[in-house]
């Protein structure tokens, strides 16, 4: 039975191992069972899943996942842990650890391999130093995944949520959009954590589209065109799209496209949801 998600516990098994934290490696470990609960049910695991799980730390949320799931891989990149976790996980037969950073490491392999025709569920208290890069990659590399549920910075979760006009709105927000149909789940404060981290948590579930919401002739148009927008967001998207190097349109060529499509020439990216994203990159493919 899962006995980890409270301080007392943490701390017992920490000290038994000499285990000193690595900020460097956001490790900030959960220590509050209705936060574990609420990330496990907000994951809507069923028995036949299998489950992907980034940073198990010293296996706390792991040991939950391993109770609802079929099948558990743990994926930690720090290697003073995986004795922790031996220990901790010794009472499962249905999970595998991979000492690894999840950013080399192939996870399409480890499901044709690991997680065989089961429905694949990503669930992660995610390193805050490299949230971004993490979910970027999982939502672009088209892993063959149902649903992403994941701690992330409170603020991240907002900008993933973030509509237009907003100073929250932005290229994550599009991306996530984009791929995803977004739930937020829970607002974590700091004291569920051992250490405290400096800022609030959320936790969010990420359904992955089976196809997107818009249609778009060319993806990699589309995002190039956000990627603009959004890097000199004070500026007209006329301008903007014009001083991006890896953009080769004239002044002409994007006036027209706003034109056709009853936007003002005056706008700012900010201003553009997905659907005019995608409608002017499909004008301009
Ligand atoms: N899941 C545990 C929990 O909820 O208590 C720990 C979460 S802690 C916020 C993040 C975990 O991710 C740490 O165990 C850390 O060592 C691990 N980690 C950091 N960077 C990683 C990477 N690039 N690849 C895999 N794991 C990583």
């Amino acid at each position: 039975m899962a006995e980890l998600g409270n301080a007392k516990s943490t701390a017992n098994i920490i000290n038994k191992y000499g285990f000193s934290f690595h900020k460097r490696l956001g490790q900030n470990f959960l220590v509050d069972e209705h936060v574990l609960d609420k990330i496990v049910d907000a994951a809507l695991i069923e028995e036949s899943d299998g489950v992907i799980e980034i940073g198990p730390g010293i296996g706390t949320m792991t040991q939950r996942l391993c109770e609802a799931a079929s099948k558990v891989v743990a994926i930690e990149i720090d290697r003073e842990l995986i004795p922790i976790l031996d220990e901790t996980l010794s009472e499962y037969d249905n999970v595998k650890i991979i000492n690894a950073d999840v950013m080399k490491t192939d996870l399409e392999k480890i499901i044709r391999e690991e997680l065989t025709g089961m429905d694949v569920k990503i669930v992660a208290n995610l390193p805050y130093y490299i949230t971004t890069p993490i979910v970027m990659s999982l939502l672009e590399s088209r892993l063959p995944v149902s649903a992403i549920t994941i701690m992330v910075q409170k603020e991240v979760a907002q900008r993933m949520q973030a509509q237009p006009g907003g100073k929250d709105y932005g290229a994550l927000s599009l991306a996530v959009q984009y791929y995803a149909d977004i739930y937020l789940a829970a607002n974590v404060p700091p004291n569920c954590f051992m250490p405290r981290p400096k800022v609030g948590s959320s936790v969010i579930r990420l359904s992955i589209r089976k196809s997107p919401d818009v249609e778009v002739a060319d993806e990699k148009l589309m995002f190039a065109l956000i990627r603009a927008a959004f890097n000199q967001r004070r500026k007209t998207l006329v301008n903007a799209v014009t001083n991006y190097d890896g953009l080769d349109y004239s002044r002409e060529d994007i006036e027209n496209a706003l034109a056709g499509l009853d936007i003002s020439e005056k706008i700012r990216g900010e201003a553009l949801n997905l659907q005019q994203f995608a409608a002017l990159s499909n004008v301009l493919t």
